[in-house]
């Protein structure tokens, strides 16, 4: 992994450049940003670079012994820890400080998940951060910084991942997977920048069952014709889905593509112009742009910790009865 074969971040890209360059990097870095922004690249980009011997500029060479063995995942300077199951434990720090404080070159760290970290965990690690040994390198990974403790964070360098371009989510999708411009483009929309929730997208071989499965349930309730009964019984069984904020996302970009088209005709469409027509004749402009009010409030709410999907999804299916049900207006 190389920083040149990452997208984007300007601004850690500059930074870590010129610590590595200039020696003068933090003894512990933070990467923070959400699952699927690229964190773990980042973290490994940067820890190969420590790591080699034969460094060019910031990047590691790739040809190395060090480089060699990193790839092959058994450099024996390199500490990988994770979460084993929910927490990250004492017993995993304990299991590897020895090397810690070992003479010789570039040691390196990185801890996935960092937030995970029982307190015990925290407290060993602060410890060795308070009076780190040379040339021993933390790398920490977290999509919840908040949840560290203030006084980890605060001997960290600390970077956030910015969501990439649309431009840069395409050129990934296009270089790695060859896919299609017109699937890329909804890829590129749907994954909001993380490029790791973009290729998980183009890999997932359910993807285009789902889209269907969206299109047919957004058609259905813009077309009416539900009975509450139904839509209760509809929402018992969405419940279950473990891909539900996704999958509601899906419902509302096509909501979004039959807005389009009433207003501006068939340009720009995400789907098919075929599909956005069926919405042109299901419903008006108003009831649709209010339908992907309701389910990205909805979106939003199932986030929340403590709410009763059931509940949540019933009240907004029957709120979208109602409103398409009042059409035109
Ligand atoms: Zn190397």
């Amino acid at each position: 992994m190389n920083f040149k074969d990452l997208y984007g971040q300007a601004e850690l890209r500059r930074a870590l450049a010129g610590a590595l360059t200039a020696g003068t990097l933090s003894h512990a870095v933070l990467i923070c940003g959400p699952s699927g922004s690229g964190k773990k690249s980042w973290g490994l980009a940067l820890a190969a670079a420590l790591l080699c011997q034969g460094r060019e500029y910031a990047e590691s060479c790739g040809r190395c012994r060090s480089c060699r063995l990193f790839k092959s995942g058994i450099h024996p300077a390199f500490f990988h820890i994770r979460p084993q199951g929910r927490r990250l434990g004492i017993d995993q720090i304990r299991r590897i400080r020895g090397n810690f404080y070992l003479e010789g070159g570039n040691r390196v760290c990185l801890i996935e998940e960092a937030e995970q970290m029982t307190a015990e965990a925290c407290a060993s690690l602060l410890k060795i951060l308070e009076e780190p040994p040379p040339r021993l390198y933390f790398i920490l990974l977290t999509g919840r910084p908040k949840r560290l403790p203030g006084t980890i964070v605060s001997r960290c360098q600390c970077f956030t991942l910015q969501p990439l371009k649309k431009e840069e989510i395409l050129d990934l999708l296009k270089r790695q997977k060859g896919l299609a411009p017109e699937k890329a483009l909804l890829l590129s929309r749907l994954s909001k920048g993380l490029p790791g929730m973009a290729l998980k997208l183009a890999e997932d071989p359910s993807f285009e069952g789902r889209l269907a499965e969206a299109s047919e349930l957004a058609y259905r309730l813009a077309a009416g014709g539900w009975t509450s009964r139904e839509l209760l019984s509809l929402a018992e069984s969405l419940t279950g889905r473990e891909d539900l904020a996704f999958f509601l996302e899906l419902v509302c970009l096509f909501y979004r593509d039959g807005l389009i088209y009433l207003l501006c005709g068939s340009e720009e469409l995400l789907v098919q112009p075929s599909e956005a027509k069926r919405w042109a004749r299901a419903a008006s402009p108003n009831a649709l742009e209010e339908a992907m009010e309701m389910l990205q409030k909805l979106v939003q709410e199932l986030g929340e910790t403590n709410v009763n999907r059931r509940l949540a999804l019933e009240g907004t299916l029957l709120q979208l009865k109602r409103r398409f049900a009042s059409c035109p207006g």
